[in-house]
């Protein structure tokens, strides 16, 4: 077997993001195929063989890849809209419109989507999609394609909605699937795409869309489902008072009990938002080491409330961070989330306590890899692990005068990446991706977003 490339980079601060929070002020990295090879201060080590590429990163600060953790990938194309309603109002709005997706569509606003996360230094992307229409096409293999296309790793969460208004839900009757064939196409895709491998770029979590859009039994069969074929459990809870009100007024219960009811608590379980959650709740979450997918801009733009991440965190629960759909998040990157976490925790009871610039860094590198399951492969820089890393330029106008390298990232303006690697393959130089068009990208998803208006204008 050939000896593996290696890529060096050096003259650069690094946060590793491991258990110990090491830093270095002036240190290197060595990439050997797709795993980081050593890390340290000062210079990399002399005589290194098959060196193929040499950055002299000063200025940068190196840091594990973003890990997105909730998302929606079709809504790239109804930006904009309902922008000044909550949770169920928006959502009543604009089902209409998104039943009627279809392959090209959701191709499309994959790729913009992928396309903004990773040029903002995402390495691993996630995609909750759960709105399947009848003969809309392979959307599950469209929205693998442009993960692939783009190079980021990636979790397709195949949601699944079954309650529709005739049943006391919020979808329309003819946007959702029925309970035998949400079960049935979700297996078939985890059987298709599902790669549990160490360096695998491609998994498949079983992701009901939320406890007021499916039935009690697709919880509790998909829940089955997820733990019959070893795969994770995704879905949305306790984002808002309305859906509290709705879980107690159907369920007789608020939704943390009602989840635990229908088996989805448990370390393969992670869920978005959790944002009205009570001590109880969290001392659940903890116990059962469930992760939440913490999303402050969407939580934000919807009027949904302040999660409670730092109580979390001090009992023990895996938080990454979220972009969630950019119907609810219109710029739709990760990096700007970690000083929106930030923000917007320290408005809560915690206030100046609430977060740091290290726990913000943190959730959007390890806590990421943690509620995804792959923590053992990335979201910290350490031998061994995967090269999913990123070059973040802070010398300019925007960063050179702040105090130190991780609170200019964290606080500071959104910072250039100069390079991002995924799997030790380089797929973005100088805020350009490398591997896909993005003027070409916006071009197709302007298109499709005027396609999906007229369709949905016809009824
Ligand atoms: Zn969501």
């Amino acid at each position: 077997m050939a000896a593996a490339q290696r890529t060096v980079i050096e003259n650069c601060s690094i946060a590793t993001v491991d258990a110990d929070d090491t830093e270095y002020g002036h240190g290197h990295v060595v990439i050997a195929g797709n795993r980081i090879e050593s890390l340290g201060a000062g210079r990399a080590p002399e005589g290194l063989e098959n060196v193929v590429r040499r950055i002299d990163a000063s200025g940068h600060l190196v840091t594990p890849g973003l890990v997105n953790t909730h998302h929606h990938f079709y809504q790239w194309i109804t930006r904009g809209l309902a922008t000044d309603h909550n949770l169920f109002n928006w959502l009543v709005a604009l089902y209409p419109t998104w039943a009627r997706i279809d392959e090209p569509m959701v191709y499309s606003a994959a790729q913009g989507s992928l396309a903004m996360m990773a040029r903002g230094g995402v390495t691993t992307a996630m995609d909750h999609h759960y709105v399947f229409p009848k003969d809309s096409g392979d959307l599950s293999g469209a929205i693998i394609r442009a993960a692939r296309e783009t190079g980021v790793r990636f979790t397709l969460a195949r949601g699944s909605m079954d309650r529709s208004e005739k049943d006391g839900g919020l979808p329309p009757d003819f946007a959702v699937e029925t309970l035998e064939g949400a079960l049935a196409a979700t297996e078939a895709t985890v059987k298709e795409h599902h790669d549990a491998s160490f360096d695998s770029m491609t998994q498949v979590a079983v992701a009901p869309c939320s406890p007021f859009s499916v039935s009690t039994e697709l919880l509790r069969e998909g829940a089955e489902l997820a733990r019959r074929l070893g795969v994770r459990l995704h879905t949305h809870g306790s984002e808002t008072v309305e859906e509290e009100q709705f879980c107690k007024e159907l369920f007789g219960m608020g939704p943390t009990d009602y989840f635990e009811s229908t088996g989805w608590l448990g370390e393969d379980v992670w869920m978005a938002h959790c944002v009205h959650m009570n001590d109880s709740d969290i001392a659940a979450f903890a116990r059962t080491k469930t992760g939440v997918a913490h999303c402050p801009s969407s939580n934000a733009r919807l009027a949904a409330g302040i999660a409670r991440v730092p109580d979390m965190l001090a009992g023990g629960v895996p938080v990454g961070l979220g972009v969630d759909g950019t119907a609810s998040n219109e710029s739709g990157e990760l990096h700007t989330e970690l000083r929106n976490a930030l923000l917007i925790n320290r408005l809560g009871a915690h206030r100046e306590a609430a977060l740091n610039a290290r726990q913000a860094l943190r959730l959007g590198t390890y806590g990421g890899a943690q509620v995804l399951g792959r923590s053992a492969e990335i979201g910290s820089l350490e031998p061994g692990k995967l090269a999913d890393l990123v070059l973040w330029k802070l010398d300019t106008l925007a960063h050179a005068s702040i105090a130190d390298p991780v609170t200019a990232l964290v606080f500071g303006a959104a910072a250039p990446v100069t390079a991002s690697f995924v799997n030790g393959r380089q797929i973005v130089e100088d805020n350009r991706l490398l591997h896909v068009d993005e003027d070409a990208i916006a071009r197709s998803t302007r298109a499709e977003a005027q396609r999906l208006a007229r369709i949905a204008a016809q009824g």
